[in-house]
C-alpha cells in the first residue's frame, strides 16, 4: 500500500515532527502523534457537547422565568381588574369585609339571600354582596307592620282583625219595623212582636221571647258604632220615594248612658235606596239589624199575619 512517496513524506512528517518536539515539551498525544504520523486533528465532539450544555441552561433559565410571570399575572391581575375574590370563610359576616380594592371600587350589590318570611310582621335579614369586589353588607329591615286601607292591608292582602273594643255593658235597642210599624223587638226585654195588629185581636199569639246571642248583639253593636247611629236626627227620611200602604222604621239605641233614637215615616214598604251615602249607610244598617231578627227560629215560629195589606 506504502509506495516510496507516501513513505518520504511520512520521513518527513516525522522529522519535522520530532524538531519540534525539541523544541517544546510535548503532550504523550503529540507524541504519539509524532510517532505513528497520524496528524492530530480536533475531534469537534468536545466543542458540540458545551454548546447544548449551555443552550440548555438558557432554555430552562428563560422557561422559569416565564413560569414565575405567569403566576404573578395569575395571582395579580384579577386585583388590578377587580375580580372576584372568595370572601375569608365563605361565611356571612355582619361586620361589612373590606376588600383590598374596595375603596376604589364602584360598588355593584345584588342581594344573595331569597327575602322570604311574612312581608309585614317579620324582621329582614339578608346580605348583599358586589358583584365587582366581593364587598358583602348585611341588611336587618325591622318588620314594617301592616298599612290597613278599608280593612285590608296594601302590602300583603291581609284583614284587619276586628275591632276589639267591647261592647258596653248597658248596649240595648229597640227597632220598630215593617208596614205601619207592626213588627217590634226590644233587646232589653226580649220581646218580640211578629204584629200589634192582628186581625183576630191575639196579640200574644203573634209575639214571643227573643233573646239575642252575644255575637248578634256584638255585630249590631259594631254595625251602630260604623255606622256613627247618634249623628242622625231624631226625624229622620233617608229616601225621597214613598209607597202605600207605609212603613213605619223606628229605632233607639242605649249605650254608655247615651240614649238616641231615629224614626221614619212614611217609607216605601219594598226594598228603596238611600237619597245619599249616609241615607244608605243607615238603610243598610237597619236593614241587617232585621235580617238578624227575622232570621232567627222564634220568628219563624210565629204565624203570619191573618190580615193583608191591599
Ligand atoms: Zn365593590
Ligand atoms: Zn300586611
Amino acid at each position: 500500500m506504502f509506495d516510496e512517496k507516501d513513505h518520504d513524506r511520512n520521513d518527513a512528517l516525522g522529522q519535522r515532527l520530532q524538531r519540534i518536539g525539541g523544541q517544546m515539551n510535548p503532550s504523550p498525544e503529540l507524541k504519539k502523534a509524532a510517532k505513528t504520523g497520524v496528524p492530530l486533528r480536533a475531534t469537534g465532539r468536545n466543542y458540540t457537547v458545551g454548546t447544548h450544555v449551555r443552550k440548555f441552561t438558557k432554555a430552562v433559565l428563560v422557561y422559569a422565568a416565564g413560569i414565575l410571570l405567569f403566576l404573578g399575572a395569575i395571582l395579580l391581575i384579577p386585583r388590578w381588574f377587580g375580580g372576584n375574590q372568595p370572601t375569608p370563610g365563605g361565611s356571612v359576616d355582619p361586620i361589612v369585609t373590606t376588600e383590598p380594592t374596595h375603596e376604589e371600587c364602584e360598588h355593584d350589590y345584588v342581594n344573595e339571600m331569597p327575602l322570604g318570611g311574612h312581608p309585614c310582621t317579620d324582621d329582614l335579614s339578608y346580605t348583599s354582596r358586589c358583584k365587582n369586589c366581593g364587598h358583602r353588607v348585611q341588611h336587618n329591615v325591622p318588620a314594617p307592620g301592616h298599612n290597613f286601607v278599608d280593612g285590608i292591608c296594601t302590602r300583603c292582602g291581609e284583614a284587619e282583625p276586628a275591632d276589639c273594643e267591647p261592647v258596653p255593658d248597658d248596649f240595648a235597642f229597640s227597632i220598630t219595623f215593617n208596614v205601619y210599624g207592626i213588627s217590634s223587638y226590644d233587646s232589653e226585654t226580649g220581646r218580640l212582636v211578629k204584629t200589634n195588629d192582628p186581625a183576630n185581636s191575639d196579640l200574644e199569639k203573634y209575639a214571643t221571647t227573643l233573646i239575642l246571642s252575644d255575637e248578634q248583639m256584638e255585630e249590631i253593636y259594631r254595625l251602630l258604632s260604623d255606622l256613627d247611629f247618634a249623628s242622625y236626627p231624631t226625624d229622620y227620611s233617608p229616601t225621597d220615594a214613598s209607597s202605600k200602604p207605609p212603613a213605619y222604621w223606628e229605632l233607639t239605641v242605649q249605650m254608655a248612658g247615651d240614649s238616641h233614637q231615629v224614626c221614619c215615616s212614611f217609607l216605601p214598604a219594598g226594598p228603596f235606596e238611600g237619597r245619599d251615602e249616609k241615607a244608605q249607610a243607615f238603610i243598610d244598617t237597619f236593614e241587617r239589624i232585621c235580617e238578624i231578627i227575622t232570621s232567627t227560629e222564634e220568628w219563624k215560629s210565629l204565624p203570619d199575619p191573618e190580615v193583608l195589606y191591599a
